[in-house]
């Protein structure tokens, strides 16, 4: 199934085993950047680790064989799924109780397996939180369509077509001819402002992130003017697509110009966190720094390159985190644990203050950084 809605993260998240535990494995499969036989050996390596991960586990010999029968699935799937178009892969396993949910995802998380008393669902929250949800808005001149795009699938909203006269070209007077092409610009600029007041009223019921407008390039400047203040500030760019273009079409471009924008996102983030480095200002870089920033509640937005993971430890009575070589807790003395995850456990404890997270596609300059850094906030 096709992961696109926060209803399938609710459900996943009322799953509940009082006698199980339940497997969560999330797979890259992200064909642009790896190939097949290449996605096929991360996910066979992924899975041999889980398994000396089952066979050191502290538990019950009824949990220990339900999550094997889970691996042995997710090992099939992860198998067949190697081929497939979508990014991402996520199973949700407990075999004890027959369940099973898997998500073809929109983007590539970071691979891993967890076993938990309950499905592990923050990597699909957090895919949700990068997909915003578009409105692309296109006209031409005598209709008008929106649609709703997110986590890669489009829905059509609304459409409109107006009565607007064909032009007749030559033949009749030349004060007749004139007075037809007036009263054929008066309809298209009638259907403009509705169109235009439709959005408007779109946007005062649902809220959208954000919108693109698409239209023939030789009617842009006729369409701006028309558009509201407040969703022109919302206008993140514009498509070739036209209204009489197949949603699939429509899909194509928008998140196309997504990523786009994205991307341009992720570069000022970058230009300004190497700007504040350099003059040795907001900013901090590399794992031991952003951790100790964290700590001390200092963190704005982490940024992360994608993918990137480091073991480390944490303190089990401040929670705080650490690199791998800290093997006290410089705040209470306690010994610390081993995380197999520092970045992944940094994160959350960033999402849980509030922070921003920017995820980084590399390359990026941010690997010269030590693939991972902070805007700091303000001191007062
Ligand atoms: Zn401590």
């Amino acid at each position: 199934m096709k992961f696109s809605s926060r209803s399938q993260v609710e459900a996943l998240s009322r799953f509940r085993s009082e006698k199980f535990l339940t497997l969560s494995l999330f797979l890259d499969t992200d064909k642009s950047r790896s190939s097949k036989k290449e996605i096929l050996v991360a996910a066979k390596n992924l899975l041999a680790e889980a398994r000396a991960r089952l066979e050191a586990l502290d538990a019950s010999k009824e949990k220990k064989a339900s999550l094997a029968a889970d691996l042995d699935k997710a090992q099939e799937l992860a198998a067949g799924d190697a081929g497939s178009g979508s990014p991402g892969l996520a199973v949700y396993a407990c075999s004890g109780e027959k369940f099973l949910e898997v998500l073809a995802l929109p983007e590539a998380p970071r691979s891993r397996i967890v076993f938990d008393r309950n499905p592990y669902i923050r990597p699909l929250t957090q895919i949700l939180g990068e997909y915003r949800r578009l409105v692309a808005f296109l006209v031409d001149r005598r209709e008008a369509k929106w649609y709703a795009a997110a986590t890669g699938e489009i829905a059509l909203l609304d459409e409109m077509k107006s009565e607007v006269p064909k032009m007749v070209k030559g033949g009749g007077e030349r004060e007749e001819a004139r007075r037809i092409e007036r009263h054929v610009e008066a309809a298209v600029q009638e259907h403009y402002k509705k169109a235009a007041q439709k959005t408007f009223e779109m946007f005062k019921k649902n809220g959208f992130n954000g919108f693109v407008l698409g239209c023939p390039d030789n009617l842009v400047s006729e369409i701006e003017p028309h558009l509201h203040p407040y969703v022109k500030e919302r206008l993140r760019g514009w498509l070739r697509a036209k209204p009489s273009d197949s949603p699939d079409v429509v899909l194509k471009e928008t998140m196309a110009l997504e990523r786009a924008i994205r991307k341009s996102e992720e570069e000022a983030v970058i230009k300004q966190f190497t700007a504040e480095l350099e003059k040795g200002g907001r900013a901090c870089s590399g794992l031991k720094d952003s951790l100790r920033a964290l700590a001390m509640g200092e963190v704005q937005t982490l940024i992360v390159t994608k993918g990137f993971s480091a073991p480390g430890r944490s303190c089990p009575r401040c929670k705080l985190l650490y690199p791998e070589d800290e093997i006290k807790c410089p705040a209470c003395e306690r010994k610390t644990e081993t995380v197999l995850d520092v970045v992944d456990e940094a994160i959350e404890a960033a999402m849980r203050r509030d922070a921003h997270i920017r995820n980084v596609q590399p390359p990026s300059r941010l690997d010269r950084y030590g693939q991972i850094g902070a805007l700091l906030r303000f001191k007062s």
